[in-house]
């Protein structure tokens, strides 16, 4: 292996919240878990929200700061516990003098403002379905994910509102309610969300909540195609919170920040409910991504841990070491990742620059919580997603010739040992595990063989049972009879100086079925031209071989999900001059 696993101090463990690994797993269930959270007085079920809130504010804790929101202008608003378990109580109240009933599902169309997580936990506690959509998206998919959920209230602003909703308003007659943040013109037919909280009573009682009542619908990033709307349980709050302790290392002192907008699954879970959960104080920034605005927000408010993404990571690496340099970062103890696969070279860059290594983590939309996770006391491999969540179970499984799992009469194989390379495939059972795609049960069904869920995701593991990321099926690539995963060549590419970011695909050949394809953007002070090109091709043979690029192409801005994943599927599409597909989900060149 050419990275050398990144080892950690042994005062780490002593302090760890998981100080040995193997025994934790062992010796790990997941009621006991439950038990680590209160459940509702009078025994009255599992609510995500008085986990998250009303458990720190009625336990001594009200005044802590829960909250701390920087705007785009840096002012920061922040709230403590106590004042995060009134205004929920309000919003709840707001929901049932309105009639919106349980399990109907309320959706935030918002930045990341207060309002927005004020909005998310009352709707929880009031027994209502969350539908956290990302603001900007535009009017078609806002309309599509409404229909799907059969929205009945959605919250945002009146310049949201005019822009994206109220032509489609018509359209939409399940949509009973529109909720306006902010300042702005009145608009018939909405309510003022301020208003409406004002006069709604601080108390309320949080109806009886069982365990496996929806709490929230989640959209895929849509990488692969069309989004699915995912359910989760409240039930989930348990995933969240333990994961949240042995990924993440969170304790109830920790500033928190997780760079994912609550749009997406992980600006959710990890977002909101998991380090709420933990009583820890969660900083929220609504501007958009840029190197020195998000090396001063860590700096500034003193962050701890930090959950962010490849992308985020690579742009800044592509900043150099220098401007990392001009912050204090020395409150920062914990880095961690996910969402695409993290190149070695970052979790390396991370180490020297930031002084702390990248804890890669592997999950999905569907698995609602961390699975797989490289953590807090344990050795780093850099290009690995780590070892999985005590709790969940892995397997690989045997791939047939369309690059999934193989089922034979209703039958998998699961490959057993090291060094084996298949479909990553999940044993239900863990309580964030989601419950279906609303209104797709056959593709919910069609995600299940043999007692696995299959994540569509291939992974080999190594002797010691880490997991290492090699693509997604419908991504690697058979070229003259290798099987290419595009993640080993993008981080290759990536060690070459010039290069920022790779995107690779495989593109038909008529001699070897495949030919393997790279797009890459370049670091500044790097020119796109021909030389470069064959300098670049000649070093991906150097160090691949066989499976190395044969064509590359240099693209200053690679599609991105709104999530931050390179858009491969896009890059192909235009590669061969097919039809785009959705691109409900595709980040607008930056
Ligand atoms: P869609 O399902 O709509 O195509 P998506 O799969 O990108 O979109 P998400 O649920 O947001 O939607 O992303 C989960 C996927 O992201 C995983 O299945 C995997 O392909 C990728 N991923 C997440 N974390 C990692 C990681 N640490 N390393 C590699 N890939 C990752
Ligand atoms: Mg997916």
């Amino acid at each position: 292996m050419r990275w050398e696993p990144i080892s950690k101090p042994t005062e780490l463990r002593a302090w760890s919240n998981m100080p040995d690994y193997e025994q934790v797993r062992r010796a790990f269930d997941w009621t006991a878990a439950r038990s680590q959270l209160s459940g509702l007085p009078g025994g009255r079920g599992l609510n995500i929200a008085y986990e998250a809130v009303d458990r720190h504010a009625l336990g001594g804790r009200a005044d802590v700061a829960a909250l701390r929101c920087v705007d785009k202008q840096d002012r920061v608003t922040e709230i403590s516990y106590g004042e995060l378990r009134d205004r929920t109580n309000r919003f709840a109240n707001v929901l049932r003098d309105l009639g919106v009933g349980k399990g109907e599902r309320v959706y935030t169309l918002l930045g990341r403002v207060p309002e927005l997580y004020v909005a998310a936990l009352g709707t929880l506690k009031a027994g209502c379905v969350l539908a956290p959509l990302f603001s900007a998206f535009g009017p078609q998919p806002v309309y599509d994910r409404l229909q799907i959920g059969e929205g009945a209230a959605l919250l945002t602003t009146p310049r949201l509102y005019r822009n994206k909703i109220r032509q489609l308003r018509a359209d939409l007659p399940q949509l009973r309610h529109v909720l306006l943040v902010g300042d702005g013109a009145a608009e018939p037919g909405t309510i003022g969300f301020a208003n409406a909280l004002a006069q709604a009573g601080t108390e309320f009682e949080i109806p009886p909540t069982s365990p496996e009542d929806w709490a929230l619908l989640h959209f895929t990033s849509g990488t692969t195609g069309r989004p699915k709307g995912a359910v989760h349980v409240h039930g989930a709050v348990v995933a969240h919170h333990t994961t949240a302790a042995y990924a993440l290392d969170l304790r109830p002192d920790d500033v928190f920040w997780c760079t994912a907008d609550p749009g997406w699954v992980t600006g959710t879970s990890y977002g909101i409910i998991a380090p709420l959960t933990h009583g820890a104080t969660v900083v929220s920034d609504e501007g958009e991504f840029d190197a020195r605005r998000w090396y001063r927000v860590l700096a500034e408010q003193r962050v701890t841990v930090w959950y962010t993404a490849p992308t985020a990571l690579r742009m800044l690496m592509r900043h150099g070491p220098e401007l990392a340099s001009r912050y204090d970062l020395s409150a920062l103890r914990y880095v961690a990742s996910v969402g695409e696969p993290l190149n070695p070279e970052v979790v390396v860059w991370g180490q020297e620059v930031l002084g702390l290594p990248v804890h890669d983590n592997w999950w999905q939309t569907e698995t609602g919580a961390i699975m797989i996770s490289n953590y807090p006391a344990e050795e780093v491999r850099p290009g690995s997603m780590g070892r999985p969540v005590p709790g969940v179970e892995v397997g690989l499984l045997e791939r047939g010739e369309d690059g999934r799992a193989r089922v034979a009469h209703g039958k998998v194989h699961e490959l057993t040992g090291a060094d084996v390379e298949g479909e990553l495939a999940l044993r239900p059972g863990w309580p964030s595990m989601f419950r279906g795609y609303l209104h797709d049960e056959a593709r919910y069904a069609a995600s299940f063989a043999d007692g696995w869920y299959l994540t569509g995701d291939i992974a080999a593991r190594d002797s010691d049972g880490y997991y290492w990321f090699v693509g997604r099926a419908d991504d690697v690539i058979k070229s003259a009879g290798h099987l290419v995963g595009p993640f080993e060549v993008e981080s290759v590419l990536m060690e070459h100086p010039a290069v920022a970011e790779a995107g690779v695909i495989g593109k038909p050949d008529p001699v070897a079925g495949e030919l393997v394809k790279a797009f890459v953007s370049l670091r500044p002070g790097h020119a796109p031209n021909d030389e470069l090109r064959t300098e670049l091709l000649a070093f991906g043979r150097r160090r691949l071989g066989a499976v190395a690029p044969k064509e590359l192409d240099f693209d200053a801005d690679l599609p991105h999900t709104r999530s931050g994943k390179v858009m491969r599927r896009l890059l192909k599409s235009r590669e061969l001059g097919l039809p785009e597909g959705d691109l409900s989900t595709l980040e607008k060149a930056r």
